[in-house]
């Protein structure tokens, strides 16, 4: 065993595909012991219900090596959790959490050579998912499922350093109130991928969404929850009264590291559009880039200009995203049970 050799700073965020993936399916009302298998292929029947009615949901989450050598990924729990919730709400029968873990380890033992070495700035990506395979032609669940984890190596989120982006207000929005915002499904993407290509053609990063039904208060972006730091240096976080923000990983332990590394006042709560002109810093956060700053708002040819500029993260943005990072690679003591041990 040795490690894959690759030009790890330049694979960029790209699917290259590792040895083994694991897989099991539900049948006859429980999931089977599960495999590994080398087999990257999904086979489908034409009447899928994953093909019709978009019963499917998916994580996120990363593994790396640390300096001592160790292979870890963070937080696997939480997102062994919300796998459960997204498939709850899509009526798909829940992956157990326990196994969702075991299965996560497997899956980066089994594709070790393909974890990036310490200190390349590349991790290795772990996408599970779940979809419906059963048969269905009437709008109903399924009864047939599978549920699987693939691994790819991507590259350093930021090459050369964190540049801030601008971001646009959007005039689509991405969930309904009481809707499936706060759900990691795929149904959430299709309907952005037209306002993100919509706003990278206007030369946009991202978009900013409101909330859908009073169009007044900031939600998040198409893939990644907002920050804001306010006049007195203190963060707050935008919380919607609609139940339409994903719950993020990340943003939760960023709001956990303001309060308990950084001694931070943390204001969880709805924020208006109209009222962002008076903070001082901006950053969006997800697993893919921890945090990445934002510049600039434009609002509809209006530009919202925030103190920290376009040249460098803000200095309480760049606080948290080196607290965090560092307790991710081990050089900060992490809370209990947050970096899980791999190998
Ligand atoms: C996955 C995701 C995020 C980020 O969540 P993390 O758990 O921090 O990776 C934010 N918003 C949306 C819509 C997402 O799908």
């Amino acid at each position: 065993m040795s490690k894959k050799n690759m030009d790890w700073a330049n694979i960029g965020f790209n699917y290259h595909v590792a040895d083994l993936r694991y897989v099991s399916n539900y049948k006859d009302g429980k999931w089977d012991s599960g495999i590994l298998t080398e087999d990257s292929r999904v086979v489908l029947s034409e009447d899928a219900g994953v093909l019709h009615y978009a019963q499917e949901v998916f994580e996120g989450l990363k593994a790396y090596e640390t300096e001592d050598g160790h292979i870890v990924c963070f937080r696997p729990d939480l997102n062994a959790k919300r796998m459960v919730e997204s498939a709850q709400r899509l009526e798909m029968p829940p992956f157990p959490e326990e196994r969702f873990i075991e299965a996560v380890e497997q899956v980066v033992k089994a594709n070790e050579d393909w974890v990036p070495p310490f200190g390349s700035g590349a991790t290795l990506y772990i996408r599970p998912l779940m979809f419906a395979t059963g048969n269905v032609i009437g709008v109903k669940p399924a009864d047939e499922y599978q549920f699987r984890i693939f691994v790819t190596p991507v590259g350093p989120y930021f090459k050369g350093g964190a540049k801030p982006i601008t971001v646009k207000i959007s005039d689509f929005d991405r969930a309904a109130p009481h809707g499936t915002g706060n759900i990691k499904a795929g149904l959430n993407y299709a309907m952005s991928l037209h306002a993100i290509v919509t706003a990278h053609d206007e030369g946009f990063a991202e978009n900013v969404y409101l909330d859908a039904q009073s169009r007044t208060y900031i939600e998040e972006t198409g893939g990644a929850n907002i920050l804001f730091v306010d006049a007195d240096g203190n963060l707050v976080v935008p919380k919607s009264f609609t139940d339409s923000i994903l719950p993020s990983i990340t943003r939760r332990s960023i709001v956990q590291v303001a309060k308990d590394y950084l001694g931070l006042k943390v204001d969880e709560r709805p924020v208006k559009l109209e009222e962002v002109s008076n903070f001082k810093e901006m950053g969006l956060c997800g697993t893919a880039a921890v945090i990445s700053p934002v510049g600039k708002i434009n609002d509809h040819g209006k530009e919202i200009c925030f103190e920290s500029g376009m040249e460098e993260m803000g200095p309480v943005i760049k606080k948290l995203y080196d607290t965090l990072t560092g307790i991710q690679m081990g050089e900060i003591e992490a809370p209990e049970g947050w970096v899980h041990r791999i190998k």
